[in-house]
């Protein structure tokens, strides 16, 4: 993902900014990483460039 992408991503739960944590970046291109949220801790992957924001945990 383009780290522009920034800019518009939010928390699906609760629509809060997301802070980002780059593992392995090249030409400009985050590859892998994690968007979190601080306001309800969720952590959501970037694998193969592409940010995961779905919710991992069943209810
Ligand atoms: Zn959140």
């Amino acid at each position: 993902m383009k780290p522009e992408l920034m800019e518009i991503l939010v928390c699906p739960l609760c629509n809060s900014k997301l802070s980002l944590r780059i593992t392995t970046e090249e030409n400009g291109e985050i590859l892998e990483g994690t968007l979190h949220c601080s306001n309800d801790q969720t952590v959501y992957p970037i694998e193969d460039s592409i940010p995961n924001l779905l919710p991992t945990s069943d209810y």
